[in-house]
Formats: structure tokens, C-alpha cells, sequence
């Protein structure tokens, strides 16, 4: 079986990604090849001796920036190897990244994820390649390896049986069966210093503990990120909230 998914990331520091992909879920689903991530160091592009990958900014001011005559060429090269494949580049400036766009790098064969680093990457970078710009937020990072793992994280739960159970990632906040936040879970003891567990959970009658669920979903919403449900409002979600309700009656309980 050949992998759902191939990511393939360009980055001057491979060594990051070491740990990141030899353990849990991530080690599992490398092992059974149901996706596969392929490191390119952008320094084995370099002509010169010194491998030099960046430079001064021209007009001055403070850092370096990533070479466009060492990236684009290198980009380029792997870009080509397939046909197939989405292009992204990590910088601040980019769309935000989010699980409506994860569920949207899902259904792709091969994602090819450029990552910046010091002050980021020569503007015509961008103009050439013409990539995907994402972000991870509106902070800063030293680097894209950390955004690539992020993306490589929550795409990979959303391939068909990288994940136990198939509904398990359905009703995560933020996700297609929902898009507000998942409800609250509890497991052993019952009672744990006076804190107990919502008595309705233990009575084992499922329309019950199923209404339960959707209220408490819909209630931290509307307490913790009430965001989420004007968004939701407002159609930029693909459900509303009564198709929500009868999605999490169908698939919560399906154990
Ligand atoms: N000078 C850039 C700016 O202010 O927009 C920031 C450069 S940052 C120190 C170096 C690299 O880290 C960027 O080129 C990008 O690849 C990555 N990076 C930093 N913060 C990021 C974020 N919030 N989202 C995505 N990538 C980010």
C-alpha cells in the first residue's frame, strides 16, 4: 500500500525533526506507510564551499535573509520530481492556519512545506514560486520547522486509519462534525477530592448522556470562544448549529 499522503519539507535544520518523527502516533503511521515525510536540507543546494544559504538585506538593517538564487532552485528541483503537489511556504504574513484547512491538505497526495529561517526569505521568493503563504499565528517564530510540524500533526490524524477510530476525529473542537469545541470527558475515579462526574454520564442511558454532551459542547462554547458560534452564523462554517446537534447524536455514541 503506498502512503495517503506525502509530505516533503525544506529546511536548513533536518536534525529538529529527529524526535518529532520517532515517536507515537506519528512513529506508527510512518511504520505502517500510510504517510510518508521526506526531508530535503536546503544547504545541499549550495554551490559554494561555505554553503552559504543567506545574506545582508540590501538597504541594511539587522539579520540575513534566505538567498532567492539558493531556494528557488531547490524548491524547484523537488517541486518537479511529481507532478502532483501543494506548494506552502511558512511566513507570519500567510493565511491562518486552521483545521478547516488541515481537513483541506487532507485530501492532497503530496504537500511540499518550505520553511524560513533569520529574518525569513528574499521577496522574490515568493514572486517565482508563487506558494501557498501560511501562518501559524500572529507571533513570531525562530523558524517554519516547528509550523511543518504542526501541519504534518493535523493533517495526519485526518487520514483513514491513522487514528483508532475513524469517528474519533470528527467531533474535536474546531472540526467538520462541529466547528465549535468538543464537549467535556471524564474517566476513573468517579470522585477524585470532592470533584465528581457528572452523575448523567454514569446512568448508561445514552439519549441522556448524548443531550448532555451537545449542551456542554454548545455551553463552553458560548462561555469560552464565542467566536466560534458567529462563525458559524455566518455560514463560514459548512454546518450550523442543528446539523451539528444531530451529527454529534449519530457519532458520539457509536461505540
Ligand atoms: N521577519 C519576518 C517577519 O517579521 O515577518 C519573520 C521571520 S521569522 C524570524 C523566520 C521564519 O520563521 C519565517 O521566514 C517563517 O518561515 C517562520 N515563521 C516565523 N513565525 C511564523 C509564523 N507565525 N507562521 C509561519 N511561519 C513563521
Amino acid at each position: 500500500m503506498s502512503p495517503a499522503i506525502c509530505f516533503e519539507v525544506l529546511t536548513l535544520f533536518p536534525g529538529i525533526f529527529d524526535g518529532f518523527l520517532s515517536e507515537s502516533v506519528l512513529k506508527g503511521a510512518l511504520a505502517t506507510q500510510k504517510i510518508e515525510v521526506r526531508l530535503h536540507n536546503m544547504r545541499d543546494w549550495a554551490t559554494d564551499k561555505h554553503a552559504k544559504m543567506d545574506d545582508r538585506p540590501f538597504g541594511g538593517g539587522p539579520g540575513m535573509l534566505l538567498k532567492v538564487d539558493r531556494v528557488v532552485p531547490c524548491v524547484e528541483e523537488v517541486r518537479h520530481r511529481q507532478k502532483s503537489g501543494r506548494l506552502i511556504m511558512f511566513t507570519p504574513q500567510g493565511r491562518c492556519f486552521n483545521q478547516i484547512l488541515a481537513e483541506e491538505l487532507a485530501t492532497e497526495q503530496r504537500i511540499i512545506m518550505l520553511c524560513g529561517r533569520y529574518e525569513g526569505f528574499d521577496e522574490r521568493v515568493a514572486e517565482i514560486l508563487n506558494p501557498e503563504e501560511i501562518s501559524m499565528g500572529d507571533y513570531i517564530l525562530n523558524g517554519g520547522e516547528v509550523a511543518a510540524m504542526a501541519v504534518i500533526e493535523s493533517v495526519m490524524r485526518l487520514v483513514p486509519g491513522v487514528l483508532g477510530d475513524e469517528n474519533s476525529n470528527r467531533l474535536d473542537s474546531f472540526s467538520a462534525g462541529n466547528r465549535i469545541l468538543d464537549c467535556a470527558h471524564y474517566t476513573r475515579p468517579r470522585d477524585f477530592r470532592g470533584f465528581a462526574v457528572p452523575e448523567i454520564l454514569l446512568n448508561g442511558n445514552h439519549a441522556e448522556i448524548d443531550q448532555w454532551r451537545k449542551n456542554n459542547s454548545l455551553q463552553r462554547t458560548k462561555e469560552k470562544r464565542p467566536d466560534l458560534l458567529v462563525e458559524t452564523a455566518a455560514g463560514n462554517s459548512p454546518l450550523n448549529a442543528e446539523t451539528l446537534f444531530s451529527q454529534i447524536s449519530i457519532t458520539k455514541n457509536k461505540k
